[in-house]
């Protein structure tokens, strides 16, 4: 089976992992600073906090913003449940705005008028999280515009866009919002295991993350309320989470950032092979806008019904059972039967709705040889023309 991703573990990554094993530090020591330092460099921000998950770093991101009961968060539909499930963990409530087929990124269209109804009911959203689909930055300055006019703050969800660019900066740089979300999950661009990161330029936000990271508690005496009892003394200022990344995860991020710029080109190779290849086949096809350059995490196609004969399903298992290992991003969040509870139903973001009836990920990795490449494109060949 050729995987849909597949992480690359190479012996300098290992020669890193084990030096830290063997050093002094196994967690909280120097790899971490270094590797908040290269990813603050690479992404040009101020600074970088690393923590446990992509799922940790949004929820004390979101907190840091603060968000707690009461507060209304936005997202989209098109995404991993964590995005919406960390606003839950901070006890806001969450809502969702439709996405833009064609970019399957959040639709500027539908933010818009939902902000403006939103204004003439008094429910504007305390933060908008806009989730870069596929490694394709959504269109910042845009929201960026809406979020001065309606006064929310923004969060990206940048786990499928390391190494991805909007404008003039890297994802991450945080030109157009309050923080950034990276995730280092073995499927994504860069692995540490388990393990994510956040970007931001305000130093408030950063402070604040690395003390939720570490149980709210702080040491440093700009933080302190009282006067330090000795040496030892610290003080618990939040109510915060062990979400600390290890050293060993750090060594092995830092190891894997050196050769971030090449898995995106070779991902970006590998997407432009596939789109001249499907031209014709009648599939609808990622697209890009003009002033991003995609990471690439995912190779999403829309298997339009009836195509070969086939309706998506059918397409999914054709395939799998010659042996691509293709994928589903994303089931609509609204959709789940938890968020259904919550009072969302079928119907509510038709796009978002269409999009997931259509989609299929092509298996996308950086270490994908020719002959994988052309496997996949000779099966859908085959199954899109019969
Ligand atoms: C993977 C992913 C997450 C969660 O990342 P973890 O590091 O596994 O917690 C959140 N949002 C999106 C869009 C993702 O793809």
């Amino acid at each position: 089976m050729i995987p849909y991703g597949r992480q690359d573990i190479t012996k300098a990554d290992i020669d890193a992992v084990v030096n830290t094993l063997t050093s002094d530090f196994i967690t909280q020591g120097p790899a971490i600073s270094a590797f908040e330092a290269a990813m603050a460099t690479y992404c040009t921000a101020a600074g970088a906090v690393a923590v446990s998950s992509a799922t940790a770093g949004l929820h004390i991101a979101y907190k840091a913003l603060g968000i707690g009961p009461g507060s209304r968060v936005w997202t989209v539909p098109n995404t991993f449940a964590a995005t919406a499930n960390a606003a839950l963990y901070c006890g806001a409530q969450v809502d969702f705005v439709d996405i833009d087929i064609n970019t399957r990124n959040i639709s500027i269209n539908a933010l818009t008028s939902k902000l403006q109804s939103a204004a003439a009911q008094a429910r504007l959203p305390d933060l908008v999280v806009p989730v870069h689909f596929s490694g394709l930055s959504c269109d910042m300055a845009a929201i960026s515009a809406l979020a001065k006019q309606y006064g929310f703050k923004i969060v990206e969800d940048a786990s499928h866009a390391i190494g991805a660019s909007y404008g003039a900066t890297n994802v991450g740089g945080c030109e157009f919002s309050d923080a950034t979300v990276f995730s280092f999950h073995p499927v994504k661009i860069i692995t540490t295991g388990e393990g994510g990161l956040i970007t931001s330029n305000d130093p408030d936000i950063l402070e604040n993350c690395a003390m939720l990271r570490t149980h709210g508690i702080t040491r440093d005496p700009a933080r302190l309320e009282r006067e330090a009892d000795g040496p030892w003394y610290y003080e618990m200022l939040d109510l915060g989470f062990n979400y600390r990344m290890t050293d060993i995860q750090a060594a092995l991020g830092l190891s894997q950032l050196t050769r971030l710029d090449t898995y995106v080109e070779r991902r970006n190779e590998i997407a432009a092979i596939y789109t001249d290849a499907f031209a014709e086949f009648g599939l609808g096809l990622p697209v890009d806008h003009n002033n991003t350059k995609s990471a690439r995490h995912l190779y999403t196609v829309h298997w339009p019904k009836g195509l070969g004969n086939l309706d998506r399903r059918a397409a999914f298992e054709a395939m799998r059972s010659r042996g691509i290992g293709v994928n589903v991003h994303y089931i609509p969040v609204h959709r789940l039967p938890y968020y259904e509870r919550l009072g969302f139903e079928a119907g509510q973001y038709p796009q978002a709705e269409a999009h997931y009836s259509m989609a299929i990920s092509l298996p996308m990795f950086p270490t994908m040889t020719t002959l994988e490449t052309n496997t996949v494109i000779d099966v859908v060949r085959t199954l899109s023309q019969q």
